[in-house]
């Protein structure tokens, strides 16, 4: 099976004063359809900059990266742009909710720029409302949720397109800890019924939670390691 995910030997460079900043510097990965992947590393090692890569938002200096087939980084603008609305579920850190809408109409904010919300659409966000436990209240604002229901219309947000994987920064990184488990429980449902999931985290605790640790270093792997197969071979 064709990978979800193929990073073919990226580099991204920075001009900042005169200087070349090489936030990737020759990444290459290759992350399999149903894969669980922690991106790790020290700050400024490259761990955003690759995600706003695979989520679209920028493009590489030099360097390939696949969804299935397809080179990412041959599309024009506009069709970067459709496959972000359509391809790719975010989650943040900070949530980045609207303020002024409701829990439901923000799980819906994905479908406005794909084309608009029917009645089938609303169906399915009202699944993903009750899916995140929140069915009790999607006319809620976000500022009338705590922390970790705000990541849980977050993440029915991300999955409401349907998207091809979840690329998730420091998901849990303003959660206290029994918050966090509640996420990491749910992006492990997630990911067992088959989404591919790519996220950022500091913690160890949460990396170990996947089934792969990648650590960037200076904007290379350093290592990448899968935490599944080391736990049968210990066995
Ligand atoms: P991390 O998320 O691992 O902390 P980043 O990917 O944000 O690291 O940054 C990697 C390196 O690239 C850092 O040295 C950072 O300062 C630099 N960098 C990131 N974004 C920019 C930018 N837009 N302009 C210039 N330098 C940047
Ligand atoms: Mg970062």
């Amino acid at each position: 099976m064709k990978p979800a995910v193929s990073v073919q030997n990226i580099f991204k460079l920075y001009e900042m004063d005169g200087e070349t900043v090489h936030a990737l510097n020759g990444v290459t990965l290759e992350v399999p359809q149903g894969d669980f992947v922690s991106v790790m590393g020290s700050s400024g090692s490259g761990k955003s900059t690759l995600l706003n890569l695979l989520g679209c938002l920028d493009r590489p200096t030099s360097g390939d990266i696949y969804f299935g087939d397809d080179d990412i980084t041959q599309l024009s603008d506009n069709q970067l742009s459709e496959i972000r609305a359509t391809r790719v579920g975010f989650i943040f850190q900070s949530y980045n909710l609207i303020p002024q809408l409701t829990v439901l109409e923000n799980i819906e904010v994905p479908l406005f720029y794909a084309g608009g919300v029917n009645t089938k659409m609303r169906k399915r966000s009202m699944e993903l409302a009750a899916m995140v436990g929140l069915a009790d209240r999607i006319k809620h604002r976000p500022t009338q949720l705590s922390g970790g229901q705000q990541q849980r219309v977050a993440i029915a947000r991300s999955l409401v397109n349907d998207p091809y994987f979840l690329l998730a920064d420091e998901p849990t990184g303003n959660l206290d800890s029994a918050t966090t488990e509640e996420i990491l429980e749910l992006l492990t449902n997630l990911n067992k019924q088959g989404k591919t999931i790519i996220m950022v985290t500091h913690e160890p605790d949460v990396g170990n939670r996947t089934k792969r640790i990648v650590r960037l270093r200076d904007g290379k792997v350093a290592s990448d390691r899968e935490l599944e197969k080391m736990e049968l071979s210990n066995v």
